[in-house]
Formats: structure tokens, C-alpha cells, sequence
């Protein structure tokens, strides 16, 4: 079975995250032939949780991760930085759905929280790790009716949050802007392009990593073969958490069941001291909007603040320049809005990255063919349902048993999509309809 790699990562505008951490050092690309026991596809979180954790338990396997970019560069760098634990499910009004679901939801984010955590620490790896939960706020009406539905729901699942009138949103964040709003404290804040590159730096020795090494087609047998411009790789067992470029393999039933959506953020320059003193508020803070189609928001120790909206699907996986110039746009209204006291604060850097939903949130998890194991389809949840995807894949793959397995194998599957045009027609009317709805929140 051969499996074209139609759709190759791109470069979808500059993202601040990576712009501004200290050059990589030189990458290594994939050069010639290479044999090795297990070849991982895409080294975002899925990637390289499952890289790191077959090599953890099977220290003497060979273990090859590649990938078309640099580590950090690609959406596991360009995310927003929640390590979100609680339900976030992004197609309910209260990102919550049923109980049983939710308990399962939160055990399978907490590990991969802890798992990470215990990486970092043991690495010293330096991403603004920050303990420090993520606030929710409300802008309108609607707004203030979904917190009110999120912390319901929180109460009913023993979660412990936090409601927070209007003016102490303002003694946070600075702005005036949120009519209320809701602390939930398990929510783990970072640079997502410093954690991405310090977990691709630390991979245990017996993980060969190659980068700028875009994979052109595979050929599924035994074993499978990997080709890319200058070399191969071959191994019997392969790993699929190349996310939203999976949606084109056919073959392997993930076309028709995966929505590559693109989201979009921008990032300020750093506001000088008299800049930051005109804003007020704490030092570090990062929202996420009580309407799933509204504006996530991080104000950065370093000074700087990041804005996050807008959805655009994009089956082609690349976000087109006059794209880019429109979110921008819609970043400067969103930001003037929250920040009247900044009118000269340009942003610096503006991005798109893939996200890989699917309409019934169902994640493509398991044995799709012999001795090819996926974890795409995270559904925007990249930092904790991408990281527990990979790290179980590889535990999966191994014959491993344990609850949190089963938990994650009892996940639905990606539902089939409806045919092109429909489903094109149908996404992105859906998208204008929920962004109209988000009103200010936006
Ligand atoms: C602006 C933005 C904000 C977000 N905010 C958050 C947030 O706050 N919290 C959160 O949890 N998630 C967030 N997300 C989502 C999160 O970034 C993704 O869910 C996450 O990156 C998915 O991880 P992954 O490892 O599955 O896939 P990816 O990170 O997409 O990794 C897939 C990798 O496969 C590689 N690849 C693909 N095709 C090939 C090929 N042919 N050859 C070689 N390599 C290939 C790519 O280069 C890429 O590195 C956000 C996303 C964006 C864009």
C-alpha cells in the first residue's frame, strides 16, 4: 500500500513563541538508509511523547522520529500554552458534556500533565512552566451565561474553580473589558515552542531524531519504507501522529473522518515599563474566552501579550498570506477592545497551525493496518490529549494493559465526514455562524 504525502507542513506566517527563543542549534536531516525497530511520523506532542516512551520501555529498540520541520516549529510550538485538565470540549456552548466522559477526560489530561511535568523538572527545561490555572472570561450576556453553565458543571464533577466579579477580571488582567469571570486552578501555562524543543532535545539515546526531513510517501509492508528527498527509513512498526496531514491518507480509512481547521494568533512586541504600568494588572495571565469562537488571551512575564481567534478550514493544511492579513485584523480589533490603554502596542508576529478535529470529537487511536499504530486527531487539546495519545500509542503498541489504556481505547473514532462540497460548504458556514454568535467576545 503506498500513502502519498499530498499535503507537506508549510511555513503559516511566523510564530512569536519560536521567533524568539535562542537559535536551534543545526538540525539533522535524513540522509541515505536507515534501519530501526519503530519509526514515528511527526515529532509534535503525540510524536514525541510516543518516541519517548517506546525508548523508555524498550531501551535497547532502535527508535527513529522525523520530521518536515524543526521540532517547535510546527503546531505543537504555536499553541496558546494551556495544558488544559478539565473537559474543553470546543463544540459545547459550556466546553463540558456528560459526566462519566468528563472524569475520563480530566484522568487521561492529568497524567499527561504529570507526565510532562516530571520531564521537565528532570531536564530542567526552561518554558515558563506555571502552575497557575487559566481564567475564563465573559464579555457579554451569553458570555456570562456559559460560565455560569461551565461552573454548574464544574460543581457537579467536584472540580474546584473560582467565580470572579468584573472588577477583580480587571485587578488580573487590566482590562475592563470582562463583565465576570471563572478561575479554574489545574491548568498548566507554557511556552509552547520552548517545552516542544526541550522535550525534542532530551529524547532518550536510543531515539535518532531527524529534522527538514519532509516524508514524500510510504509504503506500508514489512516493513514500512519512509522516503523523503535524500534517504529512508525502514522499520516493522510505524507510528502515525503527523495529525492534520494524516486526513489524506485514504488508504488507511482517515480521509473523510479528520477536519484540518486552522486557528490563528498574534503577539505583541514587549510593552515598555510606562506601557505596562498604564495596563496594570498581574505579571502573567492566560484566558480563555467563555465562548468557544472568542479570543484566548496571554499576557507573557516577558511582557509581551498574545491574542488567539478565528478558525478557517483548510483541507490544502497551509494557511494562504491574504489569510494571515485578515486575522490580523480581526487580532487588532479583538486586542483594541481589551487593551484601549495600548494604542501603539503593534503586534510583532502573526501565525496559523493545523488543528485536527472531528465532528464528534472521536480521536483516530489504535491499529488502522498491521504494525501501524495512529494518535492523530487531538482535537485542538495538542499539550495533554496529544501527549497522552502518543505516550499510550507506544504502550498500546507494546501490548501493555492498564486503565488508562482502556480509557483511551473506549474514545470514539473520528464519524465519517459528508462529501466535498458539502462538507467544505457545511464547516465553514457553521464557523461564521458560531464566530457571528461570539459577538464581542470575539
Ligand atoms: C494558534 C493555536 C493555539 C492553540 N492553543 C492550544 C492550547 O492552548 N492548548 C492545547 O492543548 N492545544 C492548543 N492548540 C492545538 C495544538 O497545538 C495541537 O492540538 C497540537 O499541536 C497537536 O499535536 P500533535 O503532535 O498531534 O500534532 P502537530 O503538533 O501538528 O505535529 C504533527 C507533526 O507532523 C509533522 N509532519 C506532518 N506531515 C509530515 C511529513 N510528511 N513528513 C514529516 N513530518 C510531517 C509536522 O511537521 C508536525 O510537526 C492550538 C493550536 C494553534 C494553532
Amino acid at each position: 500500500m503506498q500513502l502519498q504525502c499530498n499535503f507537506l507542513p508549510q511555513d503559516d506566517g511566523r510564530c512569536g513563541w519560536y521567533e524568539t527563543l535562542p537559535p536551534a542549534p543545526p538540525s539533522t536531516p535524513l540522509r541515505g538508509s536507515v534501519q530501526a525497530d519503530w519509526v514515528v511520523l511527526g515529532a509534535g506532542l503525540a510524536g514525541l511523547a510516543a518516541a519517548r516512551r517506546l525508548a523508555e520501555l524498550q531501551p535497547d529498540a532502535a527508535v527513529v522520529l522525523i520530521d518536515a520541520k524543526r521540532v517547535g516549529f510546527g503546531a505543537a510550538g504555536r499553541n496558546s500554552g494551556f495544558m488544559v485538565d478539565l473537559p474543553h470540549d470546543l463544540t459545547s456552548h459550556s466546553y463540558t458534556s456528560n459526566h462519566e466522559a468528563d472524569h475520563k477526560i480530566i484522568r487521561l489530561s492529568r497524567d499527561a500533565i504529570d507526565y510532562t511535568r516530571e520531564i521537565v523538572q528532570r531536564h530542567a527545561i526552561e518554558c515558563d512552566w506555571r502552575e497557575q490555572g487559566k481564567l475564563h472570561g465573559a464579555a457579554n450576556a451569553r458570555g456570562v451565561h456559559a460560565l455560569e453553565s461551565f461552573a454548574k458543571g464544574l460543581s457537579s464533577l467536584g472540580e474546584p474553580y473560582r467565580l470572579l466579579s468584573a472588577q477583580e477580571m480587571k485587578t488580573v488582567t487590566g482590562s475592563d473589558f470582562y463583565q465576570a469571570g471563572l478561575h479554574a486552578p489545574g491548568c498548566v501555562l507554557v511556552q509552547p515552542a520552548a517545552l516542544t524543543r526541550g522535550l525534542g532535545r532530551t529524547l532518550p539515546e536510543n531515539v535518532q531524531l531527524f529534522e527538514d526531513s519532509p516524508v514524500l510517501n510510504i509504503e506500508v509492508g514489512k516493513p514500512h519504507t519512509l522516503t523523503t528527498a535524500h534517504g529512508r527509513v525502514q522499520a516493522p512498526r510505524m507510528i502515525l501522529a503527523n495529525n492534520a496531514y494524516a486526513s489524506n491518507f485514504g488508504q488507511l480509512g482517515l480521509k473523510g473522518r479528520l477536519l484540518p481547521i486552522y486557528t490563528y494568533a498574534s503577539m505583541t512586541r514587549p510593552l515598555t515599563t510606562e506601557e505596562l504600568a498604564r495596563l496594570g494588572g498581574e505579571e502573567s495571565w492566560g484566558l480563555i474566552p467563555a465562548d468557544p469562537l472568542g479570543s484566548t488571551v496571554r499576557r507573557l512575564a516577558n511582557g509581551r501579550i498574545c491574542v488567539r481567534n478565528s478558525f478557517t478550514y483548510n483541507p490544502d493544511v497551509h494557511a494562504s498570506a491574504s489569510t494571515l492579513q485578515r486575522v490580523l485584523k480581526t487580532h487588532r480589533k479583538s486586542f483594541e477592545r481589551r487593551f484601549p490603554m495600548l494604542p501603539q502596542v503593534e503586534f510583532e508576529y502573526t501565525w496559523g497551525g493545523a488543528l485536527c478535529l472531528s465532528r464528534n470529537g472521536g480521536s483516530q487511536f489504535g491499529e488502522i493496518a498491521p504494525g501501524v499504530f495512529s494518535a492523530v486527531c487531538c482535537n485542538g487539546l495538542g499539550l495533554t490529549r496529544g501527549t497522552i495519545s502518543g505516550k499510550l500509542i507506544a504502550e498500546y503498541a507494546l501490548g501493555m494493559d492498564s486503565d488508562l489504556l482502556s480509557i483511551m481505547l473506549e474514545q470514539p473514532k473520528p464519524c465519517r465526514n459528508p462529501p466535498e462540497p458539502f462538507l467544505g460548504i457545511g464547516v465553514r458556514s457553521s464557523l461564521a455562524w458560531k464566530e457571528w454568535t461570539a459577538g464581542v467576545e470575539l
